[in-house]
């Protein structure tokens, strides 16, 4: 019988792991990958460079994704759906059109610790498909003090985008803790306070979008590394902080606002219920809290998170796709084991991320207090088939967890 070679490079089919036959030539696994691998490079150079590079969808769909993973927030999600959607088509207008342009939707949450705002931001960032990191303002200062520079925060963006410049240069950038670095009084003639306003300043140029060098190792203990120059014209920044204390600026802004026709009584306001506030929060009230007002200029977006209350808490143990019950489920089907949380059990656990302030948070640790020996020892138990979760049994675990020790606040 004949000798079969690859009809491409030559080679005996004995010299090959695979040998594909056709009507009247063969190819080799080799030459099948060689071949693979050109067609990949051309059709990448072939796509329309101004095509996007990220899942765009529609505002309604959006929110609709991001209830699938938080739970509440709907003016939130509503407000930063459209922020998002707007941001993301002033990207794919196209330079030749008339001369409108689309600015900037940078968005600025306010919403107590563990309400989700960085879950949000993060949730978004993997429905478009685009890099995402975090920062945290308060390790930032201005340049050549101690700490981190401003740039560090696209050094992390470019490592999310793993060093590709153009899909960083189309990233969402969280900053955490913005109010952290709040002046700390109104009076603008104060003396300069390092950490507040002077990072609010140098953070300002991130944010309207200029071109940047950025250390692509960060901080200052590679100072011969190469710059790599990013545009942040694209770049989405979210920013979000509690913003503690700002209700009461809220509140008494709204309580000396003059009167409309419809009030008839000088407490007509009164009804307005405490938590609630945040959803009046305005730019004044950011500005009174000690952001500058350029830096307000440039996060146009304004929304807040309602606090998390047991209802909500309950849902988030339960509910979005990767809620902590359906994790420790497949967990443990993982292990041939079946396990079930009584009601009971759930609302055990909501008391105590209540009790001890720890908001959203504190789910995942209370539950991790709870199982954590049943993961330890259920594996190695080959009769192990089930793990009914109740109230008692979550009650016993919790007690013996180092959570007993914490003080409540
Ligand atoms: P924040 O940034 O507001 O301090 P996070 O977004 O970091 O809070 O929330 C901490 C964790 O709590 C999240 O990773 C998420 O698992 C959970 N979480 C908080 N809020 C929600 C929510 N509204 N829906 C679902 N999960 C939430």
């Amino acid at each position: 019988m004949a000798q079969v070679t690859c009809s491409f490079c030559g080679r005996n089919k004995k010299d090959v792991d695979l040998m594909i036959s056709g009507i009247h030539a063969h190819i080799c696994d080799k030459c099948i990958a060689q071949a693979n691998q050109i067609l990949a490079e051309e059709m990448k150079a072939k796509e329309d460079p101004t095509s996007p590079s990220f899942n765009l969808i529609k505002p309604k769909e959006m929110k609709q994704h991001l209830d699938q993973y938080v739970i509440g927030q709907d003016d939130a999600k509503k407000v930063m759906s459209v922020a998002v959607y707007n941001h993301y088509k002033r990207l794919m207008q196209k330079k030749t059109d008339d001369d409108v342009t689309i600015e900037k939707s940078n968005i600025i949450m306010v919403g107590e610790t563990g309400t989700g705002k960085t879950y949000l931001a993060r949730s978004l960032a993997k429905i478009l498909q685009v890099p995402f990191c975090i920062a945290d303002a308060t390790v930032l200062t201005e340049a050549g003090y101690v700490g981190e520079d401003v740039e560090s925060i696209l050094t992390r963006l470019l490592q999310s985008a793993d060093y590709d410049v153009e899909s960083a240069e189309r990233g969402i950038v969280y900053i955490d803790e913005i109010d952290k670095i709040a002046r700390k009084s109104d009076n603008p003639s104060i003396t300069r306070d390092v950490s507040g306003e002077g990072v609010q300043q140098a953070m300002l140029k991130l944010l309207e979008g200029t071109s940047v060098n950025v250390p692509p190792q960060g901080g200052r203990k590679h100072p011969d590394q190469k710059m790599i120059n990013i545009n942040t014209e694209n770049i989405l920044f979210i920013c979000g902080g509690a913003f503690d204390g700002i209700t009461r600026n809220i509140g008494s802004r709204l309580n000396t606002r003059p009167l409309g026709f419809n009030s008839k009584t000088s407490d007509s306001n009164v009804d307005l219920k405490k938590e609630n506030l945040l959803e009046y929060v305005t730019a004044q009230d950011l500005k009174s809290f000690g952001l500058i007002p350029e830096l307000i200029g440039r996060l146009p977006v304004l929304t807040h998170l309602d606090p998390l209350d047991r209802t909500a808490l309950k849902k988030i143990l339960t509910e979005p796709k990767n809620a902590l019950v359906k994790q420790y489920t497949k967990l443990f089907q993982m292990e041939g084991i079946e396990i079930e949380f009584k009601k009971n059990a759930l609302d055990y656990i909501v008391d105590k991320a209540v009790e001890f302030k720890l908001g959203a948070r504190g789910l995942r640790s209370i539950c991790e207090a709870i199982i954590n020996d049943a993961m330890f020892d259920m594996p190695s138990d080959e009769s192990a088939k089930k793990l009914v979760i109740t109230k008692a049994y979550a009650e016993g675990k919790f007690e013996k967890s180092k959570f007993k020790k914490l003080k409540v606040a």
